[in-house]
């Protein structure tokens, strides 16, 4: 089938293995599962999701509102943030069935009226740092994330029955449940027996469960936890569920040489997938063979000097009008994609299992005039 490129293209067969993934380890551990919705909160992915979670995890009034429009009455909203203000206190109270407070002075100042209407849980910041670069750590000194384990401890917090739940979120993109294991080790050196006042543990998202074969260490942990402490146990997955749930496909606008090096210009950019940029990631991509003759720095089509995707080795030069494709592009690009320089956004496809593609939405300039042209 033909495509308008650049086009974000959802995999529904991939985002159904990962839904019935983590199905299944809701069944066998027994742990409630809940959609981190800001990796990609296209609604044709929530409605597909919701069936197999207990509900969505967000982080702002706008994610609850669609989560809500969405899930209707039914499921759980959790809401963890930094971001909370009093203005949106009661509307969130509305629509989130639990509200995990990031800090004791959120805690102090909205628990009285939040309590009444939704469960109270807090963000505790473990103080365990598994990741090397501190853009992405949650325990990085001085953490903005949660409450600090040894404040927790002496606000008495569990003991006084304060709090229903417990959070933390602490890793990204982990492969194994090593980050887990010690931390849950480390949260009942200090809390002991006060966890068992606890009616939930919300152990965060950032484990690739797709790529993770051996999931007993997990199984075993939570039906430990939830046996000896009489408590809930959720997970809030985000990458785990869209990940690798989507491809970007692209055209090739221009061919040239520069300095010696051939540059190729797509209809894409980093626009598009902002990370590329922000944390200089490369991308996987069909045409890219170790082996490959050819080299091509393949490029976006901004003003940005360094709107790349990076030097890719290639069996044949590409030409005018040839497509690649960068795969696994589900979570945090289309959300934090832009449309700096007037470039409008990708068109978003679903291909349905029986390989079919159909269109579920594109922009056009009504968008960027709708953003832009301000009332006279
Ligand atoms: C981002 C985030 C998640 C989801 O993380 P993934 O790496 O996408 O699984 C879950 N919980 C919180 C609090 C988050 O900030």
């Amino acid at each position: 089938m033909l495509i308008d490129t650049p086009a974000f293209i959802i995999s529904e067969a991939t985002l159904k293995t990962n839904l019935n993934t983590l199905a299944q380890l809701r069944k066998h551990a027994g742990c409630k599962v809940l959609y981190a919705m800001k990796a990609l909160p296209c609604s044709h992915v929530l409605e597909m999701a919701k069936s197999f979670v207990d509900g969505f995890s967000v982080s702002s009034l706008f994610e609850a509102q669609l989560a809500r429009d969405v899930l209707g009455k039914a499921g759980e909203v959790h809401l963890t943030t930094p971001s909370l203000i009093a203005q949106e206190l009661y509307e969130l109270t509305t629509l989130c069935t639990h509200i995990n407070f990031n800090s004791l002075s959120h805690h102090e100042l909205y628990a009285p009226i939040a309590k009444t209407q939704t469960q109270i849980g807090l963000r505790v910041n473990p103080k365990l740092s598994f990741l090397s670069d501190n853009r992405f750590d949650p325990c990085r000194p001085y953490s903005k994330l949660g409450v600090d384990i040894d404040t927790l401890w002496q606000s008495n917090l569990l003991e006084k029955k304060e709090i229903n739940g417990l959070h933390f979120h602490t890793v990204f993109s982990a492969h194994d449940f090593t980050p887990l294991l010690k931390t849950i080790e480390k949260l009942r050196r200090y809390f002991g027996h006060q966890l068992a006042q606890l009616e939930w543990i919300n152990f965060g998202g950032g484990y690739l469960f797709q790529y993770i074969d051996n999931y007993q260490p997990f199984i075993d942990l939570v039906t430990t936890l939830r046996k000896e402490l009489k408590l809930d146990i959720y997970i809030e997955p985000g990458n785990a569920v869209v990940g690798n749930a989507a491809n970007l496909v692209a055209s090739v606008i221009d061919c040239f040489e520069s300095e010696g090096k051939n540059i190729v210009i797509l209809d894409t950019s980093v626009n598009h997938h902002p990370e590329v940029f922000e944390y200089q990631r490369i991308l996987d991509m069909d045409l890219h063979d170790n082996m490959g003759k050819y080299a091509a720095i393949i490029a976006g089509g901004t003003c940005l000097a360094g709107d790349i995707f990076g030097e890719y080795r290639l069996r044949q030069p590409l030409h005018i009008g040839d497509k690649v494709t960068f795969h696994n592009v589900g979570a945090y690009s289309l959300i934090k994609a832009h449309r700096f320089n007037g470039h409008n956004l990708p068109h978003i496809y679903a291909q349905t299992s029986e390989g079919e593609l159909r269109l579920l939405k594109h922009y056009g300039y009504q968008d960027y005039q709708q953003q832009w042209l301000m009332p006279t």
